[in-house]
């Protein structure tokens, strides 16, 4: 396995030169863009490590799945589904036009930032810090990991730069979508976007959606089959924002991309995979990390379809 995984990160360095990390978030350019890593867990509880494997980034986008699946854990389906769609947009994850549709009233999906922002306000908790608590905690818990934490640098350059994610928030809270206060609730998204964690973090997260959300270890269920399902489909429909389609056509796996540069991946009853590549393409996917998925999925035959 490990000299496959070498050839992926082959694979994956002819691309990184066409990306740029995100420079729209000042902190997320203090990284090396050539920084390639992926990590495995199969189910029976193997792991390998190849390349920057170890090395920390910020999870954002990625977040929206611990998110979404806390906030449908903590409400039930009927809840959250009111408040947001499961709809693929084909807009950038940070659109805002269709908000203003009469006929729509929700953001369409919870990957993208407004769905993301409704999920967050969902999230049980008396008031902001209570609610990020439990994000975290539910993040320790679902990597198994008790040392995951917040960035702060990265937290404050998101609360400087933040205004579309702002501005998200307050078109919804103008159309009865968001009921709580703005800013209490916008400093827990910003944040829930600056946790930190490595791939092996991530391909452990991986490895308990694709168990149905039973962990490895114990054997005990930490997230229902149901919403394990559930979140595992909208990765595949809506997890690369407007390029989930060509994902699902060229990789095929319910994954998770953020603009730190890592992508969760899930394959349903068999593996989970952690990539991390901060050299992003123009819709904020991380460009070696796709390519690392897409040999992985050729090698491994890995595609759900
Ligand atoms: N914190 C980022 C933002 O809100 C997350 C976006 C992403 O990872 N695509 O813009």
């Amino acid at each position: 396995m490990e000299k496959i995984l070498q050839e992926a990160i082959l694979h994956g360095q002819k691309y990184t030169h066409n990306g740029n990390p995100a420079s729209y978030i000042p902190e997320l350019q203090k990284v090396n863009s050539s920084d390639l890593g992926v990590y495995i867990r199969t189910l029976d509880g193997k792991e390998y490590g190849v390349g920057s494997y170890q090395q920390k980034f910020t999870i954002q986008s990625i977040s929206k799945v611990l998110v979404l699946t806390l906030a449908l854990m903590d409400n039930g389906f009927d809840k959250v589904f009111g408040k947001v769609g499961v709809e693929a947009t084909g807009d950038p994850f940070n659109s805002i036009v269709r908000l203003e549709l009469k006929h729509l009233q929700k953001p369409l999906n919870p990957m993208i930032n407004a769905g993301a922002i409704a999920t967050t306000s969902l999230i049980l908790g008396k008031g902001g810090n209570e609610q990020i608590e439990r994000i975290l905690d539910f993040a320790k818990l679902v990597s198994d990991n008790p040392h995951i934490s917040i960035n702060e640098d990265v937290y404050h350059s998101e609360v400087q730069t933040g205004d579309r994610n702002r501005s998200l928030a307050y078109f919804m809270k103008s159309t009865g979508v968001i009921e709580e206060d703005v800013e209490s609730l916008i400093q827990v998204y910003f944040k829930q976007c600056s946790i930190e964690m490595n791939c092996q973090d991530l391909a452990r997260i991986g490895a308990l959606y694709s168990n149905n959300g039973i962990c490895l270890k114990t054997g005990k269920e930490i997230i229902p089959k149901s919403i394990c399902r559930t979140v595992m489909a909208i990765m595949t429909t809506c997890g690369l924002y407007d390029a989930s389609g060509e994902f699902a056509v060229n990789v095929g796996i319910p994954a998770k991309s953020g603009v730190g540069g890592g992508i969760l991946a899930a394959v349903p009853n068999k593996i989970g995979i952690g990539v991390y590549g901060p050299a992003l393409d123009d819709k904020g996917n991380s460009i070696g990390g796709i390519e690392i998925l897409s040999y992985l999925s050729d090698v491994l035959d890995l595609s759900i379809f």
